[in-house]
């Protein structure tokens, strides 16, 4: 991060500046009320007064914190009641206390990847299309609130705790720094279990924030500042550092806010904090036993579903707000605090003021799509409204919130009529939102070809509309494979931090496996254990079996063509990839792999196509890598040693580009080449190819005694490999020798 940069023109859109606080408008033009609110006051049958209490307080003016800075903080699985709980949370409660609580906010998925989707667009997870992790990815398509506040000249910086939100999944967009650096591990399955603590988070958060900020205060004529912490320490599994409280998971929730108040009070004394809206809420909360459900993600109910959210800054008088919010209304809330134009088309609405009380609060869509997605499990979607939550499954659900907020007593059957009418309300959510999605226009060649495939296009919603889904189906009789499939997690995150832990790992992935023969997350992870143990040929086996079983989702067709082409089977890989990357938004290493199949079949063009697309989508050391080969395959030395250095420079700890360029430097540069080897070397000494190389290198060049401290640390390892153990004691001993 260089320096400050300083506006020489007034900022763009602040069309914001030049409107007064606008009076109410007409009813029909209110934002806030959808079409789906109207539908649903149609219907006559619900009450349309105000369930909700709330402490009116004074209204911060729209533009209260024009060019202020914001920082917002996501801590991930935070239930909402942590919040306030005694003696837990001391930082956040002060930080309320100052500010506006929001005692009845919910998120529109009890997952990562889909919530902080909807944050960062205003969006419900139709809209935004992002339905679950790892497998989805935010389209370039929307506008986020980076983008929104660059645009606007604020310096942009993000900080995050787990891979789950790595650059590859969209959120990077409009952010100037991306702070996710699990590039070192993201190769790797254990990459899947990956966090970085919060101290580590807000540390490299606040470093940035004091290299950006301008200490004479963002109304000097600096660009002000939006800064994204993402906590991730109470995900399980609950091991934090330090022990504040007796309960686990309490205890990462005091760790974290115990990391906060140090961040606050460091941003605080640096005086960064002084024309700053700090926005602070959770993806999601945790299940805890609750419903039987231990972490989150299956079910939807109030513990996953419900999440806190703190405004506070200048201008912001304190007060508790009970009117239903969700995530959608973060964006909203933030532009207009901020003198910010607050765009048409988005899902929430501004929070700043209270609704009117004879308004309706608009419906608050949710789903919880993963183990649809990942499973082939019934679908689940719902809404919040008047007080009322209905989650739509085979074996419905209605409850009362306000009389019954543990969820206990299912009025489904009782109250038919308003179940119906919310019914139809859910789907006129759903509708409206992946109208807004499917907007992009859609190549109908390709559209032809998934269907073909079997594949429904991600447009028009990813579960297949066609299938029927019973009882059977329904994730509350499912709980237990849930549950089993929870432990698996558990002990794959503490054996894979071993050595000798993919063996392992892989064993208890086929017992679960040998109980539930259809699960088919259990596949593509065992699968990715035997390609990293260097048994593709197993994997693609394994993946086989999955598809005849009827198990042939996008996360497995993507295995199977890694196993594929690491089988060496480069036909079957392309026909998989062919199909896979022919979307909207393909994966670079999707991508990235068909250039590899094709260049193993010495299709050169078609490869190098394939490795550019996945160069723009976001540069790897392995697609430089890969681009570095094909040129040495087509003769082009020179270029393929920018190539190479291009991916060493991309990523200096990956060994393949030091390995290559060594080679490719070998004839015309023998010390750039031994330089690169001895990168490599070092990187990896139990390498012991790469080590006999730079051996015989160091040879030539009339250097060979150099090779002696590489051999002798090669040894001190205790290789098992007893015919190269025999080689490099040769070549010791030719070293030794008069
Ligand atoms: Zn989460």
């Amino acid at each position: 991060m260089g320096r400050k940069r300083r506006r020489s023109t007034p900022p763009p859109r602040r069309r914001g500046q030049q409107l007064p606080d606008a009076p109410p408008r007409p009813r029909a033009a209110r934002r806030s009320v959808t079409s789906a609110t109207l539908i649903f006051v149609g219907a006559g049958a619900l009450a349309a007064a105000a369930w909700w209490l709330w402490s009116p307080g004074t209204a911060p003016a729209s533009g209260a914190l024009r060019d202020s800075n914001l920082l917002l903080i996501t801590i991930d699985t935070l239930r909402a009641d942590r919040v306030g709980a005694p003696g837990l949370t001391p930082t956040l409660d002060a930080l309320g206390e100052s500010g506006l609580q929001f005692t009845h906010v919910y998120a529109h998925a009890p997952v990562t990847l889909p919530s902080h989707s909807s944050i960062m667009t205003g969006l419900v997870p139709p809209g935004h299309g992002v339905r679950d992790n790892g497998s989805f990815r935010l389209s370039e398509a929307h506008v986020t609130l980076a983008e929104r506040l660059g645009a606007a000249g604020y310096d942009t910086g993000a900080f995050i705790g787990a891979f789950v939100l790595d650059s590859r999944f969209g959120l990077a967009q409009g952010f100037a720094e991306y702070d996710d650096r699990f590039n070192e591990v993201a190769r790797s399955f254990a990459a899947n279990f990956v966090q970085r603590r919060a101290p580590d988070v807000l540390r490299r958060a606040a470093d940035w924030i004091e290299a950006v900020d301008d200490s004479a205060g963002p109304q000097a004529g600096g660009s002000p500042w939006f800064a994204w912490a993402h906590l991730f320490d109470p995900h399980d599994p609950y091991d934090a550092p330090e022990q504040r409280v007796e309960d686990p998971y309490d205890n990462e929730v005091a760790f974290a806010d115990a990391a906060i108040g140090r961040f606050l009070t460091r941003l605080r004394q640096a005086g960064a904090l002084e024309e700053t809206l700090i926005v602070v809420t959770s993806d999601h909360g945790e299940g805890l036993g609750d419903h039987g459900e231990s972490t989150h993600s299956l079910f939807a109910y109030d513990a996953t579903l419900r999440v806190p959210l703190i405004v506070s800054g200048p201008g912001i008088s304190p007060g508790v707000r009970e009117t239903p919010a969700s995530h959608v209304d973060l964006l909203p809330t933030i532009l207009d605090l901020l003198g910010l134009e607050v765009p048409e088309g988005l899902d929430g609405r501004s929070l700043r003021t209270n609704p009117e009380p004879d308004l309706p609060v608009p419906p608050i869509y949710f789903e919880a799509l993963s183990a649809s997605l990942t499973r082939n499990w019934a679908p689940l979607t719902g809404i919040v409204a008047e007080g009322w939550k209905l989650i739509d499954l085979p074996l419905p659900e209605l409850y009362d919130l306000t009389a019954d907020p543990a969820e206990a007593t299912n009025l489904h059957d009782r109250q038919a009529g308003r179940a119906g009418e919310m019914r139809g309300v859910l789907q006129a959510v759903g509708e409206r939102a992946a109208a807004t999605a499917s907007s992009v226009p859609v190549d109908p060649t390709v559209e032809a070809q998934l269907r073909a495939l079997g594949y429904t296009s991600g447009r028009a919603g990813p579960i297949d509309p066609a299938r029927v889904f019973t009882a059977a189906d329904d994730p509350k009789r499912l709980l237990d494979v849930d549950l089993a499939w929870r432990a698996v997690l558990r002990r794959l995150a503490t054996s894979l931090e071993s050595p000798g832990g993919n063996a392992e790992g892989l064993s208890v992935l086929r017992q679960h496996l040998d109980a539930y023969p259809g699960f088919a997350p259990a596949y593509t992870s065992a699968a990715t254990l035997l390609i990293e143990m260097g048994r593709p040929r197993e994997a693609v086996d394994l993946l086989d079996t999955a598809v005849e079983l009827g198990q042939a989702n996008d996360a497995i067709r993507e295995r199977l063509s890694l196993a594929l082409l690491n089988a060496g089977e480069p036909g079957r890989t392309i026909e998989i990839l062919e199909t896979l990357v022919a979307v909207d938004a393909p994966w670079a290493d999707d991508l990235n792999r068909l250039g590899a199949a094709y260049a193993a079949l010495g299709r050169i063009d078609d490869a190098r196509t394939q490795f550019a697309r996945a160069l723009e989508l976001g540069p790897t050391a392995e697609i430089w890598k890969n681009l570095g080969v094909i040129d040495v395959q087509a003769g082009n030395v020179e270029s393929a040693v920018r190539a190479f250095r291009e991916s060493t420079g991309t990523d200096p700890t990956y060994v393949p580009g030091w390995r290559l360029l060594g080679a490719a430097l070998r004839p015309t540069d023998p010390d750039g080449a031994v330089e690169a080897w001895r990168r490599a070397v070092d990187l990896s000494p139990g390498d012991v190819d790469a080590l006999l190389d730079l051996t015989a290198l160091l040879h030539e060049t009339g250097s060979a005694g150099d090779a002696r401290p590489y051999l002798e640390r090669y040894l001190e390892a205790q290789p098992p490999d007893a015919a190269r153990v025999v080689e490099v004691r040769r070549r010791l001993a030719e070293l030794s020798a008069p």
